[in-house]
């Protein structure tokens, strides 16, 4: 285990951590009014795959509901699952509960052999807006949210 991975890890065994990773979560999507543009623009994942290998499905937070109905479609072991907690960004006074899965590799579990999502249709508001540069850390490295690859980045293994 890395560094990087020993800081992930001792985060997630607190519920303080885990309160903060998720509410700090929580805010981002409560920033993003992008959603509509976002859907319409030409970002595709696939031809970056070669080269992102899907880096930003790491450890992300699945609601728990989805946790529970999705079981048959896990792909890999979840060797340790913590539970958290954020206030709804829809009603402040709702607590809504998250499971935050962490596996071998540090992949979300949901993440498929060819790199798609397993989940795809019930997948968390988060992965449905990464990318909408609603955030510095909603950004994509591979491709600007209009599908534009980024300057000086590589798409399918050749310089753009
Ligand atoms: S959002 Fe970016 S990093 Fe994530 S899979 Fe798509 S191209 Fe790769
Ligand atoms: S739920 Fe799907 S899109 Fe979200 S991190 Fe997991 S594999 Fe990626």
């Amino acid at each position: 285990m890395n560094e990087k991975e020993k800081r992930i890890r001792n985060t997630l065994k607190t519920r303080e951590g885990r309160s903060n990773a998720l509410n700090a979560l929580k805010g981002l999507l409560g920033n993003t009014n992008a959603k509509k543009e976002f859907k319409m623009s030409k970002f595709e994942c696939s031809k970056y795959h070669s080269s992102c290998k899907a880096m930003c499905c790491g450890i992300v937070p699945i609601p728990r509901v989805v946790g529970q109905k999705k079981q048959h479609a896990i792909q890999r072991p979840v060797r340790e699952e913590f539970k958290g907690q954020a206030t709804s960004k829809t009603d402040p006074s709702i607590m809504e509960t998250f499971i935050l899965p962490r596996t071998d590799d540090n992949y979300c579990p949901f993440l498929k052999k060819d790199l798609s999502c397993a989940i795809y249709e019930d997948r968390p508001d988060i992965c449905k807006k990464f990318g909408d540069e609603s955030h510095p850390l909603m950004c994509c490295p591979m491709q600007h949210k209009d599908g534009e690859p980024r300057k000086g980045e590589i798409e399918d293994g050749q310089k753009s």
